[in-house]
């Protein structure tokens, strides 16, 4: 029988990697080899330090409800490494303590925008930026980030974007899926838009600690942005604890209660333990994360140099993150079918730019969280589709 949905449904995108993998899993299940390049997933397990504040944590009786923005001592904790890591003031009140860093995303654009309000994202970028922001009716307003700038922002195209009907604008740095960063630069632009036309920004920093050339730059070390800035973080990458589920939000101490009003109508809480084993990943011993990106910075090394060593593909350094965003232009075929035939009839598990948004066309996304011998397979498989393709 056909289900009835509500309306709404109609404007919920999704996140093809969950779908890739999927079908990955499936052919696997029928005895074909899969490289796995598709799933934005750290393949460490959680530093074991953080494990065993966990296990200790639930026995030590942290398994009951809890504050709907997080325990009074942990949103403490996460303000002091928060203020610690950027340089910035933080106070326990601003800190919102979610089941992943899915939810900020979610409740923020649902408490700030209006329906037919504006909100600028970048595009490519994380899918579900553009599908919440119309499933809340808002007005999805791509910004564009190109490879011939490095995968940033275009400044005078993100000022003639924005217009007093612009409620908020979001930006990612590192970025999934280009790997790009942007510069202090970039940012100022970003805080000067925002202030000219009243505008909140997002900052999805989850990738902050993954950073390969210089140094992560937030948006709140600029003067004046506190007051209209959420900055979005979380413990999935960085601290290899996608399955955990655990994430934050800061923002001004004003808005905390009101992701806390949606927080207790989804979740009630975060976890108990969960957020004592998050605040041991954020101050306790960070050699666990730093050997992870020591690793994903070889990776990034060896895949770039093998993707470029491809006719007719031609693939730029990211700055950070764990992705990278082969230009394949140049191949004689669509993305979105490359990323088809990549999987079907080579076993490779990538995702095409165009699940990233429109201006992902031509490309190809890569996560570099597999090892670099199934890496060099899944190039080395790649390689004999585009000879194969270059032969007929
Ligand atoms: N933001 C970006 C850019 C991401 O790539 C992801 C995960 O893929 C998230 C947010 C959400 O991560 P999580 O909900 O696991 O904390």
């Amino acid at each position: 029988m056909a289900i009835k949905l509500a309306k709404r449904m109609e404007r919920l995108g999704t996140e093809t990697a969950f779908e890739v993998l999927a079908r990955a899993r499936q052919l696997e299940a029928e005895g074909k080899s899969v490289v796995h390049l598709e799933i934005g997933e750290p393949d460490f397990d959680t530093p074991q330090n953080i494990i065993d504040a966990g296990v200790e944590a639930m026995r030590g009786g942290f398994t009951h409800y809890g504050p709907s923005a997080g325990m009074a001592d942990m949103r403490a904790k996460y303000a002091e490494s928060f203020a610690r890591d950027r340089g910035v003031a933080c106070t326990p009140e601003q800190v919102v303590i979610t089941p992943g860093a899915k939810p900020i995303l979610y409740f923020v654009i649902t408490a700030l925008l209006d329906e037919g309000e504006e909100c600028i994202y970048p595009n490519p970028g994380f899918p579900i930026y553009e599908s919440v922001i119309n499933f809340v009716g808002g007005k999805a307003v791509p910004l564009p980030l190109r490879e011939e700038n490095d995968f940033s922002i275009d400044h005078d195209e993100l000022r003639a974007l924005a217009n007093p009907n612009t409620r908020l604008i979001i930006l990612n740095s590192p970025q999934n899926p280009t790997g790009g960063l942007l510069s202090m630069d970039d940012l100022k632009v970003i805080a000067e838009v925002a202030k000219a036309n009243d505008a909140w920004v997002l900052a999805d920093e989850i990738y902050s600690h993954i950073v390969y050339e210089g140094r992560h730059h937030s948006i709140l070390e600029i003067d004046g942005m506190a007051e209209r800035t959420i900055v979005l973080d979380g413990h999935s990458k960085t601290y290899a604890m996608t399955g955990w589920r655990l994430g934050y939000g800061i923002m001004p101490e004003a808005l905390s209660p009101v992701i806390g009003r949606l927080m207790t109508n989804v979740n009630s809480c975060t976890a108990a333990f969960t957020q004592v084993a998050g605040a041991e990943a954020l101050l306790g011993d960070q050699s666990g994360a730093e050997a992870m990106v020591k690793e994903f910075r070889a990776r990034r090394d060896m895949l770039v140099q093998a993707l470029n060593e491809i006719e007719g593909v031609s693939c730029k350094l990211p700055g950070g993150a764990f992705y990278v965003f082969p230009n394949i232009s140049g191949v004689g075929m669509e993305s979105d079918e490359f990323q088809k035939r990549l999987l079907e009839d080579y076993g490779v598990a990538a995702l095409a730019g165009t699940a990233f948004g429109a201006h992902g066309a031509g490309y190809l996304r890569f996560s570099y969280a597999n090892s670099q011998e199934n890496l060099r397979e899944g190039v080395a498989r790649m390689a004999r589709f585009v000879e194969d393709l270059a032969r007929v």
